[in-house]
This record gives structure tokens, C-alpha cells and sequence, in this order.
């Protein structure tokens, strides 16, 4: 019979590779901690209208990129393709928005349908940061140092930069939705046909077309620069001034925009140039007009989502084979003969009780002396503890260095856990 294999596009993370996952997921968790945001923990399937009514209809994912199904009800269910719409669905439904400020993150996979390929899947992971009740540039500024912080910690400050751009407000992008409209069409025979498709649903996605005839015309359309009212121009200053004096480098990009209709003012996207045309690790912006789209009051919030799976490729570059040599194991207990198996049970136990963070592990199943070894090498433990009928007779317990070629000891059993500690401090 044919075997079963994993859906296109949807990754098994193996043993080999988690270690590089929860090392990131531990500094992304410590950093978070750092400046104080509370973690929140979110469903992966929503209404489907909540990502059409938050998302935009005319967005590639709505359009195209969302797992939508109806249940055996016959509601229209969707698999998150993101993470915002759902934590504002959340936040008012259990009033945490309300007359306060909350900053939230949360993490887990989401799903598009895609085309995959390397940092593109159709199951994968973020890590989101959502700030509502603050209208400042400073909390915008505070996601974007928090983030500069994380690749600091990560050692990828080197392989990342910061592009920055102001979408202004509603009103703002309909004047210069008109102007640019107007100018691509007097161009339209000279835009790829994606662009040509958006020039009446979504013309601001042109502005991030990587074909090069669509750029060069590009390079003649008005800027948005000029549209911006001067409270958000006020408000994009202001988030500069604070970058520059914390020493952060940025780029101003005219033409960076988010693929999301519910985006406004502040926008940024930290790229790299180490994963080919997947080069955008971090993306975010600011959303005030969302949570009053989806029914609440009319809240400030502002926002980022990671995408793991492409900081997980770059770190498995950078700190991956360091991560890779990490023992699975510091002892690995041998055993062999008549009770031996519930003596190591035991014994375990009182080593793991005695010794917080050890890591042990005991052999299972029997098996020779010399493939119980083979198996305690290959965890990559510094001693094996060998309980065999000799040691179980007097009490004692042979350790065994693995890693060295000091000789093995005999070691009483009441003295042993002393021993160890001594080993391992
Ligand atoms: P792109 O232009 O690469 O499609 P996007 O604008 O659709 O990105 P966002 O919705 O802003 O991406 O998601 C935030 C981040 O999540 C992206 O910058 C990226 O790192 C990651 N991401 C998005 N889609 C995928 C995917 N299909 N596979 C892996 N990571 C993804
Ligand atoms: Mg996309």
C-alpha cells in the first residue's frame, strides 16, 4: 500500500532541528519578557469573515491564499493565515482593550496556500507582537528596538537591515490612490500583467513589484511623501528622531507597502539579503483603524509578525552546528542483569531529584553491554553509570567516563550522587 506522506508545503521539524527552534524560541521569549509584553494564546481557525472583514477582499490572501472550509454545521471556517485579526477578535471579546494599554505577543503556525519553496511554505510559524491604546510614534519605535534587540541577541544584527516607510491615513492613501492610479494607466501597456490586474483592485501592491519594466516606471510615479498630512508626517518624524538617537540604522523606502488593507502610518519590514527573493524576516506596521473595522471602539494598535521558518535558515547557518553538538544527554545509565532494570528505574530517579537539570537517560530494553554503550555514545553523554549484577551485589556503581580516557571508578552507592556533583558543577 502506498504510504501517506505530509501535505505539500507542510513541514515536519525533526530532532535535528529543534534545538535551533527552541533556541530561538527562548530568546524571543526572553527578550519579550524584557520589555514587558504578556503572551496570549490564540485558536488557528477563525470565521472566515473575520480575515475578509480585517484582511481586505482584495488582498492575495483573501483572494487566494486562504484554507477556508465549511464544518460539519456548515459555518465558513478558515485556518489563520495570520494572527492579528484573530488577537483583535479576542481582545474584544473579553474587553482587554478597554479604557487601557495592553502589549501582547503570541506564536504558533499559520497557513496559506502558496507556492512553497525555500523560506515560502503553506504551513508555517510567527511570532506576533500586537501594542493597542498607544497613538505615539514611541511604541512604534519601542517594537522596532525590541526587534533590532532580538537580532542582537541572535547574532544577526549583521544580516538584517530596516526599511521604514509612512502609509499616512485612510484619506491620505485615497488622494495618492488616485494620482498613482492615474499616472500607471497613461503606462499601462508597459506593466506586467500582475500590475496591470492590480491597478484596479490593489494598486498600492505595484508599488512593490519586483519586475524591472514596472520599476523603471515606477520610478516616475508621485511619491506617497507628498500626500502625508502633517499630523502623520509629524508622527513619522518623530519615530525617526527616536531611531536615530537609539543608533538604529533604517532606510526610508517610498515604496514599501503591506500586502494587508488594514495598515496605516508607520509600516517597516527588516530584510536580509541571505535568503534570496524570501528576504523579508520581519514585518509590521501600524493598524489604528482595525479594531473599529471589527467592532470595537475606535483603539490605536500597532503591530509585527516574524516569520520563523526564515530566521530558523539563517541561524542554522550561524548557530546551528553549535546547537547541533549540544548532548542529548550528560549520563547515560547502563544496565544488565537480574533487577537490574527497576534498580536503574529507581536510581534515576533519585539522581534527577538530587541533580536539577541533569540530563539522564536510562537504558530501556536490555540489550549487551557493548550496545548499550554504542547507545550512550551516540546521546553524547559525558559518563555512563553501569549498574550490572557485580555492582547491584556490592552496591556500588562503576562510572565510566566517555569523554576522556581517565579510568572508570567504583563508587559507592550512598557517595554517588556527591560524585556526580562534583563531575558536574
Ligand atoms: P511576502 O511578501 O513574503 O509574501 P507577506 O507580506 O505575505 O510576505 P506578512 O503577512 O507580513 O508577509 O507576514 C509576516 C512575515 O511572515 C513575513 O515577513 C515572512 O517572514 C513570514 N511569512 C509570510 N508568509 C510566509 C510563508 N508562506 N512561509 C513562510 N514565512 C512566511
Ligand atoms: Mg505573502
Amino acid at each position: 500500500m502506498a504510504k501517506i506522506k505530509a501535505i505539500r508545503g507542510m513541514n515536519d521539524i525533526l530532532p535535528s532541528q529543534t534545538p535551533v527552534w527552541q533556541y530561538l524560541e527562548d530568546i524571543v521569549r526572553e527578550t519579550l519578557d524584557a520589555y514587558g509584553y504578556q503572551q496570549i494564546r490564540l485558536p488557528v481557525v477563525e470565521q472566515t469573515d473575520l480575515f475578509k472583514r480585517s484582511i481586505g477582499e482584495v488582498t492575495d490572501i483573501v483572494e487566494k491564499e486562504m484554507y477556508t472550509f465549511n464544518d460539519r454545521n456548515d459555518e465558513s471556517l478558515t485556518l489563520r493565515p495570520e494572527g492579528t485579526a484573530g488577537c483583535v477578535r479576542a481582545c474584544e471579546e473579553h474587553g482587554l482593550l478597554f479604557n487601557q494599554v495592553q502589549r501582547l505577543w503570541y506564536s504558533g503556525p499559520m497557513f496559506r496556500y502558496e507556492r512553497p519553496q525555500k523560506g515560502r511554505y503553506r504551513q508555517f510559524h510567527q511570532v506576533g507582537v500586537e501594542a493597542f491604546g498607544m497613538r505615539g510614534p514611541d511604541i512604534d519605535a519601542e517594537l522596532i528596538l525590541l526587534t533590532a534587540r532580538l537580532w542582537k541577541k541572535l547574532g544577526l544584527s549583521s544580516s538584517v537591515r530596516l526599511e521604514i516607510n509612512s502609509l499616512g491615513t485612510a484619506q491620505d492613501r485615497a488622494s495618492y490612490r488616485e494620482d498613482l492610479v492615474a499616472y500607471l494607466s497613461g503606462h499601462i501597456n508597459k506593466l506586467d500583467p500582475d500590475s496591470r490586474r492590480r491597478l484596479d483592485t490593489n494598486p498600492f501592491r505595484i508599488l512593490d513589484s519586483k519586475n524591472p519594466d514596472t520599476q523603471a516606471i515606477l520610478d516616475g510615479a508621485p511619491g506617497f511623501a507628498d500626500y502625508l498630512d502633517s499630523e502623520s508626517e509629524q508622527h513619522f518624524n518623530q519615530l525617526c528622531a527616536i531611531l536615530d538617537a537609539s543608533g538604529i540604522e533604517y532606510r526610508v523606502n517610498p515604496r514599501l507597502v503591506r500586502g494587508l488593507d488594514y495598515y496605516g502610518k508607520t509600516v517597516f519590514e527588516w530584510i536580509t539579503s541571505e535568503l534570496g527573493a524570501q528576504g523579508t524576516v520581519c514585518a509590521g506596521g501600524r493598524y489604528d483603524g482595525l479594531v473599529e473595522q471589527l467592532g470595537g471602539r475606535v483603539t490605536p494598535a500597532v503591530g509585527f509578525a516574524i516569520g520563523v521558518e526564515r530566521l530558523v535558515l539563517m541561524l542554522e547557518t550561524l548557530a546551528g552546528p553549535r546547537l547541533k553538538e549540544k548532548p542529548v544527554a550528560d549520563i547515560y545509565l547502563v544496565a544488565s542483569g537480574t533487577g537490574s532494570a527497576q534498580a536503574a528505574m529507581i536510581l534515576a530517579e533519585q539522581i534527577r531529584d538530587g541533580m536539577p537539570g541533569i540530563k539522564l537517560q536510562v537504558n530501556c530494553g536490555d540489550g549487551s553491554f557493548k550496545s548499550q554503550f554504542k547507545r550512550a555514545d551516540k546521546c553524547g553523554a559525558r559518563y555512563a553509570l553501569v549498574l550490572g549484577e557485580d555492582e547491584m551485589d556490592k552496591a556500588v556503581v562503576t562510572v565510566k567516563p566517555l569523554r576522556d580516557t581517565t579510568e572508570q571508578k567504583r563508587i559507592e552507592r550512598a557517595e554517588l550522587l556527591n560524585y556526580l556533583l562534583s563531575k558536574f558543577d
